[in-house]
């Protein structure tokens, strides 16, 4: 609800550094560069993917699958320990919707907790200027992690961004407005797959918001009830997915913790102790004692932790460079002028390292005696790219189909090979055939 009070408070002033922190690491990622590459950018067109110094390629997708695996199991680990801890301090739907109410307060001209009766026009103008420019710069950095953000800017004012490029920004900008001004914590409730599933991530040791009933019920006027709860509703006032929490946990919390900053509050003029609504296991609620070590955390651990070192060690394991051979399709094999059959191929060469490599190519085959003929070997190929070369193997006179091997050595670490295995195809008999077999 973008009417909720607004309330201040020891965990809304920690929710505000993590808002400026989240955006600061959103915002920023793009514009970091490790020697010249940006440390994230997902390049499309240059079918690499750069994550943290490391320089995906296509055939290594698994790199990205283990991150992201890494990243899911953390999720359910740290859901099974902390509950909604991701929702209320890290999810970027609610730190932007929370920012976006921020600046409707602060340009709508709030006086303490109240919204004024009557908004002037201007003030609205202001407001949609300020979330149109807030939702553009979300967009930007959005498109930033596929387009680094200064080949972006330039682009932009060249207007060369092109027909795409235009509407993937544009679109991006426009969904921001539409979730953040519009959408908001209703995304969490309808929308949000993370919400559905979590459900069976919790536990009764799972660390939620929680109303202590015990002590709050029953809850009335001071003096008038038993219980610590005044019933004064500045928990519902200030909830931005307007729940009553004292109703239990709900799915619609997002756990952002502004009811405990308001409780707390109410508990502190009326000199109770702190703590009726807190961070709290259900299991406590109950009596009993939480436990933080359980079958599921210890599951998701074990997890989290196989994944980790599957990760290490592939990647302590990989070879940086890589090589597709490609015999040629347009004529299976020609004869030269002193009778000898030979092959066409199209090497692709993959030079995954950060520096510019030169590889040696080298022709093994069986039977022996073809020969490989490469108009440049060495070949050199720049950093992170790929570089293709034609060459040909010509046969031994005499000689029919063999058993080919490529294999490529890195100049800049000898003991780095690949080796890759194709057929030389060659006409029936030694001095039969086409001239060119198609
Ligand atoms: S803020 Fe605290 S005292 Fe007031 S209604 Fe909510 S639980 Fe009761
Ligand atoms: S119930 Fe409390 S923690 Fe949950 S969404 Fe409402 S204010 Fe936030």
């Amino acid at each position: 609800l973008l009417n909720a009070r607004p309330i201040d408070g020891r965990f809304r002033r920690m929710r505000h550094a993590a808002n400026a922190a989240l955006i600061a690491i959103l915002f920023g990622i793009p514009w970091i560069r490790i020697q010249g590459e940006p440390l994230v950018w997902l390049d499309i067109p240059g079918r690499k993917f750069h994550v943290f110094g490391l320089v995906i390629f296509p055939q290594e997708l698994y790199f990205l699958w283990l991150i992201l695996a890494a990243l899911a199991l953390s999720l359910f680990f740290f859901t099974a320990l902390g509950g909604r801890l991701w929702c209320g301090w890290a999810c970027p739907q609610t730190v932007f919707t929370d920012v976006f109410a921020q600046l409707a307060r602060r340009i709508e001209g709030w006086r303490g907790t109240k919204r004024p009766a009557h908004v002037a026009l201007w003030r609205r103008a202001v407001l949609h200027a300020a979330w149109l420019a807030g939702s553009f710069a979300i967009g930007f950095h959005v498109v930033a992690y596929f387009l680094p953000p200064d080949e972006l800017i330039a682009r932009l004012s060249a207007g060369r961004l092109g027909g795409a490029g235009l509407a993937f920004l544009l679109a991006t900008s426009a969904l921001a407005y539409a979730d953040f001004v519009f959408v908001r914590q209703t995304f969490c409730k309808f929308l949000c797959p993370y919400a559905r599933f979590q459900g069976v991530l919790f536990d009764r040791d799972t660390l939620v918001i929680g109303y202590d009933a015990k002590r709050g019920e029953p809850r009335g006027k001071r003096g008038a009830a038993a219980g610590d709860c005044v019933d004064c509703k500045l928990c519902v006032q200030v909830c931005p997915s307007g729940i009553d929490i004292r109703k239990g946990l709900q799915l619609e919390c997002i756990a952002c913790t502004q009811c405990i900053d308001a409780c707390d509050a109410v508990m502190d003029r009326l000199d109770r102790p702190r703590g009726l609504i807190a961070y709290r296991a259900l299991a406590s609620l109950e009596g009993l004692r939480p436990r933080i070590v359980r079958p599921r955390v210890v599951v998701y651990a074990v997890l989290l932790a196989v994944t980790a070192v599957t990760f290490g060690v592939t990647l302590a394991r990989r070879v940086p460079m890589d090589l597709v051979v490609e015999h040629n399709r347009d004529a299976l094999y020609t004869r030269a002028a002193d009778g000898r059959v030979g092959n066409a191929f199209t090497l692709h060469i993959e030079n995954r390292a950060r520096v510019a490599e030169r590889f040696t190519l080298r022709l093994e085959s069986q039977p022996p005696g073809f020969e490989l003929i490469a108009g440049m070997n060495p070949i050199r190929v720049d950093a992170t790219s790929i570089a293709s070369a034609r060459v040909f193997v010509m046969a031994p006179h005499g000689a029919g189909e063999a058993e080919l091997r490529f294999v490529l050595e890195s100049a800049l670490r000898p003991g780095d090979a690949v080796k890759r295995e194709t057929r030389f195809i060659a006409p029936a008999g030694p001095d039969g055939g086409a001239v060119s077999g198609r």
